[in-house]
């Protein structure tokens, strides 16, 4: 027979474009539409429902940039349509690509009660079915008029991001506004053909099953007169009943759907309208859970739960009903979908702690998956913590956008630094969007790597990024897709219902070791540096708030700021969701997060404060304490304790001298460092054992300038080319001794290059082996990346960067492709690199990106590691004014440290002493550890308010720790628990408490939770 594949196929396309589709709503006549525009932001709904309207057209514009317009319609059913089904078609001017990236609507009936979200992907308002002839119908429509910022041309500069230049040109312009006829029928016949025609167009042109729906297709075809679409439909839709009826084979791949829309809770628009389109797409899905009897939605983010329940109760009392129907199910079980790489231990326990607290408190209902579809990258310290959170499993597909790599498996084990294992699925649909096309189903089946051992994968089904959801068709064509001959079957099912049908039918899945590396956006750990550096500032000083007030409560009664502490704690979780803390949002949101920063550090400062002022006395006393609220004794001062300033010139003995040749040397006994007359820092030696850090004839703190404008998502990549030309930073304005006294030996070095300058203050203290460098830049570059390097004289094939509750290794060669791509990497406070007996850290309170490289000197052989810290970039999308203005660092090398040395320094970094005039003797600690390793990661009370201390520890080095925790008080017991502060018995180590203390004994990188409850 002759291959008429092409025709059948190109007759089927223009067939449902020009004929069968424009059926689905053969009928129409046009509604009224009036319009008010909010002046400024969004106004509460009874305010927009009463504002008065003015009359506006279709095809007239409106809406300027993040703008809010009511919108009413009105109409009347016409008699003639009595007993049909009736809908309102809305189309606020949609292109039909991208819901979520554009205008969006929330529908309300007239008392104000939520219909229904709209966006291009959803334009339909069900009005009645059957309509009663005469009906009036009366809708309001708050529409939001973001504009477009990922465009067809994507990644341009644009000023669209913030409101503030946004301008006020209207983006929109209003197109159908119908009542209209739905024909089910014809929407069937429309569902039919396209899952028949994606199905077939992914069969093998030499099998059978190919031509049997090829030429069902066209038989339906034949049978629908052109003229009479309606009419003909049903006879249409009887010639495909057998082909749709063929079921799956046996060894058809098993896809688990769950509807979902990703909504990023801040991205291309700001936080407060991802407030509203969480409302609009909860109340579509709860709408259409109404509908669908067999689907299922799931949503992640208690924040997400959080906003509607404060902002749009009606909807949220819809989607409490449905949770507890089992049909809306929470997923994951963190406050927010996080960046991973980047936020503290503790944060990253607390995202947990709080995610699935809500969840607890709300429905009732603990989720055992973390659900991290778009996050990028995981570090090695994450399986640990899901586990501490009583969670088993994770999700994720964005190691899917790796650029070079393909990750082996989809369903695997996880191991983590400490050796806990997570149950791990990739979904092979590549994607959170799944529409249910026959191409993604087919793509998730051939794609699936377990194939002969396992059969299901998981596929989020729904519109997301800017949500949106699940639609009607995507339920129909799943119906269809439940059991076809060729094609994957396709189930509603919850996340855990597949986890568990996953894991039983997969006992022994391949081990995964270590991060998992996302092979892009890398420069997410450098783009917003004040976002960042408001993060880290705020996780420290919720440690050093929850430690003081703690101590503070137990000693004094000196109130617990309980509700205090876990909204500001819930506000910086939110700002860790993974397109703010990587930097990759708006102006806008950039704009806030900074503000909101500030404001969260003034109340941290003040809490800290008073707590203090509790414990130090009435300041009257005059005497002067040392607060250290680092985990190891500083000064003489322990952890967690206060005492009287120590003896000032302590140690002394710094010095500066000039150097031969141009320059400085600074010298306290225990390190001496040369500058040269450039500022740059040749040599570094460790007098404890006189070796040299500086690799020779190399110079370090040496800033390099590096073109920076990579192919796509420019806030987002650095692609590896940007290494090829590279600009040092070596000329300096100004070279010239800033302190020198005993105590401090500084050095400060003035630059100015491109349109910006730099200054760098390099210090020496006494007794310190730490060389501080303290840098100010004054940043106006474009597409630029600023790194301070550090070449050092170290042979190692690895260096320890922190994570959360430990530190990973990576390799500093390139042999495989896996190791070549890691070409830039997250640290959280230390960098360190070692031989047998000797290393060196550098530490950093808020520089997460690096890169360490590896040479070989052609002088003496030797082998030069260098460690460069990422400062600065200066990418102008999404935000054309991405870095610019004044920043402060602060890096510190420090010679000889072992990988102790460098965990202490860097907490020390971040963590600076405070002084308070008080009339206390001192402050003893409440908990004292007597083993370097082991290091306390929190003391704050119990979250419950039963009084109850709460001390999590972890062991630090990668080994194994045993010691003592002494705590200032009688524990009546000592109990381990998981991270949400509940007795659990995962604890691996052992704990065993003893009178005035508990006896610890960790394995590597484990962390333990400990609730002590004080004696009567
Ligand atoms: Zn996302």
């Amino acid at each position: 027979m002759h291959d008429d594949r092409s025709l059948v196929e190109a007759r089927l396309k223009r067939v449902l474009d020009e004929r069968i589709r424009p059926a689905v709503h053969p009928e129409s006549v046009p509604l009224s539409v009036t319009i008010w525009t909010a002046p400024g932001e969004p106004v509460p709904v009874a305010e927009g429902l009463a504002a008065p309207r003015s009359p506006i057209a279709v095809g007239d514009a409106w809406g300027a940039p993040w703008g809010t317009s009511w919108i009413t319609v009105t109409g009347t059913v016409p008699e003639a349509w009595a007993g049909r089904t009736v809908e309102a078609l809305i189309d606020l001017g949609f292109d039909a690509n991208m819901p979520g990236f554009q205008c969006e609507g929330l529908v309300y009936r007239p008392d104000g009660t939520p219909v229904k979200g709209l966006n291009p992907q959803n334009q339909w308002v069900r009005i009645a079915s059957p309509a009663a002839g005469g009906e009036p119908v009366l809708l309001h429509v708050e529409a939001a008029s973001n504009p477009v910022i990922l465009d067809y041309h994507p990644f341009l500069p644009t000023e669209l991001g913030d409101k503030e230049t946004a301008g006020s040109t209207p983006q929109y312009r209003l197109e159908r506004m119908d009542l209209a006829v739905f024909d089910e029928t014809v929407w069937q016949l429309v569902m039919d053909l396209e899952v028949l025609g994606e199905l077939m167009a992914e069969l093998p042109a030499d099998g059978a099953r190919r031509w049997e729906l090829l030429r069902a297709v066209e038989r339906a075809l034949d049978a629908i007169d052109l003229q009479d679409v309606n009419g003909t439909a049903a006879g249409a839709r009887s010639h495909l009943t057998e082909v749709l009826a063929a079921p799956a084979v046996p060894s058809a791949h098993r896809i688990s759907a769950i509807g979902h829309a990703h909504i990023d809770s801040a991205w291309l628009w700001p936080l407060r309208e991802t407030v509203r389109k969480v409302a609009r797409t909860t109340a579509n899905m709860t709408a259409l859970l109404e509908d669908e009897p067999d689907f299922l939605y799931t949503m992640s983010q208690a924040q997400q739960f959080a906003w509607i329940k404060e902002h749009r109760p009606e909807v949220y009392a819809r989607v409490k009903k449905a949770v507890a129907d089992g049909r809306f199910v929470p997923a994951g079980g963190m406050w927010v979908e996080s960046d991973t790489n980047m936020p503290s231990s503790e944060a990253m326990a607390r995202q947990f702690v709080h995610g699935k607290r809500f969840f607890l408190e709300e429905f009732g209902v603990e989720n055992r998956e973390a659900w991290l579809p778009d996050t990028f990258g995981f570090t090695g310290g994450l399986p640990q913590i899901i586990r501490n959170a009583g969670s088993k499993w994770l999700l994720t597909q964005k190691i899917s956008w790796s650029q070079v790599n393909k990750f082996p498996h989809h369903t695997f084990l996880w191991e983590g630094i400490d050796g806990t294992r997570i149950f791990t699925h990739f979904p092979p649909v590549d994607t959170y969007n799944c529409s249910m096309k026959g191409s993604e189903i087919a793509h998730a089946a051939r794609n699936f790597k377990d194939k002969g051992v396992a059969r299901r994968s998981l596929a989020p089904t729904g519109w997301g990024d800017g949500g949106g959801g699940t639609t009607r068709e995507m339920i129909a064509k799943a119906a269809r897709l439940r059991d076809l001959e060729g094609s994957a079957t396709v189930r509603w099912e919850r996340p855990a219902e597949f986890f568990e049908k996953a894991e039983a039918e997969y006992p022994k899945p391949p081990v995964w070791v270590g991060e998992l590396y996302l092979e892009l956006h890398r420069a997410t750990l450098t783009s917003q540096a004040r976002t960042k550096q408001g993060n880290r500032r705020s996780e420290n000083l919720l440690r050093e708030a929850e430690l003081w007030c703690a101590t503070a409560a137990l000693r004094t009664g000196h109130p617990y700021p309980y509700e205090q502490l876990d909204r500001i704690w819930k506000t910086v979780l939110l700002h860790q969701f993974h397109d703010i803390l990587p930097g990759s949002s708006i102006a806008w949101v950039h704009r806030e997060a900074e503000a909101t920063y500030a404001r969260l550090a003034a109340e941290l400062e003040e809490l800290i404060g008073a707590a203090q002022q509790a414990l130090a006395g009435d300041a009257a006393g005059g005497r002067e304490l040392v607060f250290n609220g680092a985990p190891h004794v500083r000064s003489a001062v322990p952890a967690g304790g206060a005492c009287p300033v120590p003896a000032t010139g302590a140690g002394g003995g710094c010095t500066v001298t000039a150097r031969d040749g141009g320059g400085f040397v600074l010298d306290n006994g225990l390190l001496s460092v040369a500058v040269d007359g450039d500022g740059l820092v040749v040599s570094a030696v460790d007098a404890a054992s006189g070796r040299e850090t500086v690799a020779p004839g190399a110079r370090a703190n040496l800033l390099q300038l590096h073109p920076d404008f990579p192919n796509m998502w420019d806030a987002w990549d650095v692609d590896q080319f940007y290494r090829n030309t590279v600009t040092d930073l070596t000329a300096a304005d100004e070279v010239a001794v800033s302190v020198s006294s005993p105590d401090e030996a500084a050095v400060r070095v003035a630059r100015s290059f491109g349109s910006s300058t730099v200054v760098q203050t390099l210090s020496l203290r006494a007794g310190s082996r730490r060389l501080d460098i303290d840098t100010e830049v004054d940043w106006h570059e474009t597409e630029k990346f600023l790194k301070a390097s550090f070449p050092l004289d170290v042979h190692t094939e690895r260096y320890a960067a922190e994570t959360q509750f430990g530190h990973q290794f990576r390799p500093t060669h390139t042999n495989t492709s896996w190791e070549a791509a890691k070409f830039e990497a997250c640290n959280h406070r230390f960098v360190h690199l070692e031989e047998p007996g000797w290393g060196v850290a550098l530490v950093t309170p808020s520089t997460y990106g690096h890169d360490v490289t590896r040479a070989v000197r052609a002088t003496d052989g030797g082998t030069t590691t260098t460690v460069r810290f990422s400062l600065l970039r200066a990418p102008r999308f999404p935000d054309p004014q991405t870095d610019q203005g004044v920043h402060r660092f602060r890096h510190a090398l420090v010679p000889g440290a072992a990988i102790g040395d460098a965990v202490r320094e860097g907490y020390a970094v971040g963590l600076p002493e405070r002084r308070v005039t008080g009339s206390a003797e001192a402050v003893r600690p409440l908990v004292e550890l007597d083993e370097a390793a082991l290091v306390v990661s929190a003391v704050k009370l119990a979250d419950d308010g039963s009084g109850d201390l709460v001390v999590r520890v972890y062991e630090a080095g990668g080994g194994r720790a045993r010691g003592r925790l002494r705590t200032s008080f009688r524990p009546a017991s000592a109990v381990p628990c998981d991270l949400l502060e509940r007795p659990w018995d995962g604890t691996r180590g052992e704990v065993a408490v003893d009178g005035d203390g508990v006896t610890l004994s960790l394995r590597p990188f484990e962390l333990v939770t400990l609730r002590l409850t004080p004696s009567a």
